[in-house]
């Protein structure tokens, strides 16, 4: 006799499931509280898988067919269901935008930290441009590459000369 499968998600909840929505920050649980998710620990803290307790940065919600809700990590997620399944490449799509954000925000960030950085060196002007290029200081060649090149190259000229 075949052995009945059961879904790796079933002891959180009855199959089938539907996907939710991403839990990441406390504003996002916070909301999600305020709809009236359960399932959500007190204060909004990301926290942990509730499938293999590891801990969490992108928190997958599903409901299962009795409407209890539960978050698990993307890995998870990824591997409870069949390729090709639509709540898969529902949760796929959400993880991906989220991971693309939290990018954003992490590079804005280093930025702004590389902006005061700037803004903190009053030498700028009297050291050399890197490049040689005559007449020209250290400080418009940041200029050059703040106004021309994205925000990544920025911050990657900033990391050679110096910025930690
Ligand atoms: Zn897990």
């Amino acid at each position: 006799m075949k052995p009945i499968m059961t879904h790796p998600f079933e002891h959180l909840a009855p199959g089938p499931y539907r996907f939710v929505g991403l839990l990441e920050s406390d504003e996002v649980s916070l909301a999600l509280n305020k709809n009236g998710l359960d399932g959500i620990e007190e204060g909004g803290c990301i926290g942990s898988c509730d499938h293999c307790y590891s801990a969490i940065t992108i928190g997958v919600m599903f409901k299962g067919s009795d409407g209890k809700k539960f978050k698990v990590g993307e890995t998870c997620a990824k591997k409870a269901f069949e390729p090709g399944v639509p709540v898969l490449s529902e949760m796929k799509k959400a993880c991906n935008a989220r991971r693309l954000n939290l990018k954003k925000e992490k590079e804005a960030t280093k930025f702004n930290a590389c902006i005061q950085w700037l803004n903190d060196r009053t030498d700028l002007n009297d050291l050399p441009h890197p490049k040689g290029f005559n007449g020209l200081s250290l400080g418009d060649y940041f200029q050059w590459y703040r106004e021309q090149a994205g925000r990544a190259k920025f911050i990657e000229i900033c990391k050679e000369q110096g910025f930690k």
